[in-house]
């Protein structure tokens, strides 16, 4: 459950909120000049972050108004609160908030080569078999 502060009437149950979907959509500044695909585009197609994600949200059962939130989508963590209209707060979260991160996961995935022929990458490499997937080992039956 989240504690939502609305910028109006302060720390409230995430219970008395409506998402709103992506912040900061523009519209287009010449809709009669877009291909249908365009317009379908600007109408349906949002990101789907993970990670750090502008949001709007309305406190539908207190004050009524919109409001952006910068939110973590894997942690929950809201980062920032602000109003309508605001530009997206520029805030450095570690571990996401540059390319010079990346290569770490470079390395992880690398790794992946190195694990046992007939497992799927990050799969378990010790404990409890998959059913099916794996032979027989010498630890069954004991
Ligand atoms: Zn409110």
């Amino acid at each position: 459950m989240l504690l939502i502060s609305c910028p109006n009437c302060g720390p409230r149950d995430e219970t008395e909120f409506h998402y709103g979907g992506q912040a900061h959509v523009a519209y287009p500044e010449s809709p009669n000049d877009l291909t249908d695909r365009e317009w379908a585009e600007y109408l349906f197609y949002r990101e789907n972050t993970k990670g750090t994600f502008a949001e709007r949200w309305v406190h539908s059962t207190g004050c009524r108004q919109w409001f952006n939130m910068l939110r973590d989508t894997v942690s929950y963590e809201i980062h920032s609160i602000y109003g309508m209209g605001q530009p997206r707060p520029d805030i450095k979260v570690p571990g996401q908030s540059s390319q010079t991160d990346k290569p770490g996961e470079f390395t992880q995935t690398g790794e992946f080569g190195q694990t046992e022929p007939g497992l799927a990458p990050g799969a378990p490499t010790t404990g409890v078999p998959i059913s099916g997937s794996t032979a027989p080992t010498s630890s069954e039956g004991v």
